[in-house]
C-alpha cells in the first residue's frame, strides 16, 4: 500500500468480547504494526436495545489486558459516551440517507422476516417490494437499496489480489435504514470508514458480503475514496463442535479466559497458531509482533497466513 495505513478495531458492545475478537484485534494491530500505520478504537453502538454499559467497559477492561495500543479514539467509557457514540453522528447517515434516496437508490419494503424467510430458503430478499413504489417517508418500513441483478464488484484484497462479489447474489437489496427508523449497519460502517479515511479494515471472512454491500454502497454514493480500501477477511474460530464463536456463549469470553490464564501469553500463542506462524516461543505481544513482522518479510506479503480460503 502507497499511503499511510489507517485501520480501526470496531467491536459491537452487543456482549462480552470473545476469543475471535481478540484474534481480529491482534491481527489488525500486527498489521498496522508492520506497516507502521494508525490504529483508531471504533465502538458500533447504534443498536442500542443491546447496548450495555458494562459491554462498553468490558471493551476497554480487554484490550487493556491484551495490550492493544490504538492511535486514536475513546480513551473510556465516559470519553465514548459522550464524544465517540454513533448515536451522536445520526445527521451525518441521515444525510447519506437522503442522497440516496433522492437519487433513486432506495425503496420501501414492508415485509418482515418471517415473511421473507417463508419465501426465499437462502434468507436472500426475493424483490417482493421492488416495484410496489410505497411511500418513503411512512414510519415502521424499512429502507432497501435497489441491488440490480449482476451487480459485481471488485475489491483490493492486502495482498494485492482482486477478488469479486456478486453482491445481487449474497446481498439482495440489502437493508440500509431499518424499521425503527435507525440506520443499518452496512451504512453506519461505511461512513465511519469514511470519515477516519480508514483504508485497511480487517474482518472474518464471515463479513466478506458486508465487504460487498459496503463496496457497492460507495458507488451509489459516488464515493471514490473506499474503493481503494485494501481488506483482509480473516479466518474465524470456531468452538469444540465447529460452532462459530458468540457472544451469548459465555465460555470463550476473554473474561472468562482471563480467570483461566494468568497473562495473555495463551492468546497470543493461538492468534499464531492460527496465522500458521511458530509460536513456541512467544510469550509477549512484543514478541508475536516479532514473529509476524519476520514471517511477513520473508514472504513478502504473506498470501499463506493471510488469505482464508473458503
Ligand atoms: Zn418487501
Amino acid at each position: 500500500m502507497d499511503s499511510p495505513v489507517i485501520s480501526r478495531l470496531a467491536p459491537t458492545p452487543s456482549g462480552y468480547l470473545h476469543l475471535g475478537n481478540a484474534f481480529n484485534f491482534l491481527l489488525t494491530a500486527l498489521l498496522v504494526d508492520f506497516q507502521d500505520g494508525h490504529l483508531h478504537l471504533r465502538i458500533d453502538d447504534l443498536d442500542e436495545p443491546r447496548v450495555v454499559q458494562s459491554s462498553v467497559e468490558d471493551i476497554f477492561i480487554q484490550l487493556e489486558w491484551l495490550g492493544i495500543d490504538y492511535d486514536s479514539g475513546p480513551s473510556g467509557p465516559d470519553e465514548f459516551f459522550s464524544k465517540f457514540s454513533q448515536r451522536l453522528r445520526m445527521e451525518l447517515y441521515h444525510e447519506s440517507l437522503e442522497l440516496l434516496r433522492k437519487s433513486g437508490h432506495i425503496f420501501a419494503c414492508e415485509c418482515s422476516r418471517s415473511e421473507i424467510r417463508q419465501i426465499s430458503s437462502n434468507g436472500n430478499y426475493p424483490g417482493t417490494c421492488r416495484n410496489k413504489k410505497l411511500n418513503l417517508l411512512k414510519d415502521n418500513q424499512t429502507w432497501r437499496i435497489l441491488v440490480p441483478a449482476q451487480t459485481i464488484v471488485s475489491l483490493k484484497i492486502f495482498t494485492n489480489k482482486i477478488e469479486k462479489i456478486d453482491v445481487s447474489r449474497e446481498m439482495a437489496d440489502f437493508v440500509i435504514k431499518r424499521r425503527d427508523g435507525l440506520p443499518a449497519y452496512q451504512l453506519a460502517s461505511i461512513m465511519d470508514d469514511l470519515e477516519l479515511g480508514v483504508n485497511l479494515v480487517v474482518r472474518g471472512y464471515d463479513l466478506k458480503s458486508s465487504t460487498g454491500a459496503q463496496l457497492y454502497l460507495a458507488k451509489c454514493l459516488n464515493d471514490s475514496i473506499f474503493p481503494e480500501t485494501h481488506f483482509v477477511h480473516h479466518v474465524i474460530q470456531t468452538d469444540d463442535a465447529g460452532d462459530k464463536l458468540s457472544k451469548s456463549k459465555g465460555a470463550h469470553s476473554i473474561q472468562m479466559l482471563r480467570e483461566k490464564h494468568r497473562n495473555p501469553t495463551w492468546i497470543y500463542q493461538e492468534t499464531a497458531k492460527l496465522l500458521n506462524l511458530p509460536f513456541e516461543e512467544i510469550q509477549t505481544l512484543e514478541d508475536l509482533k516479532e514473529v509476524f513482522r519476520s514471517i511477513m518479510i520473508l514472504k513478502g506479503g504473506a498470501n499463506s497466513i493471510l488469505d482464508h480460503k473458503n
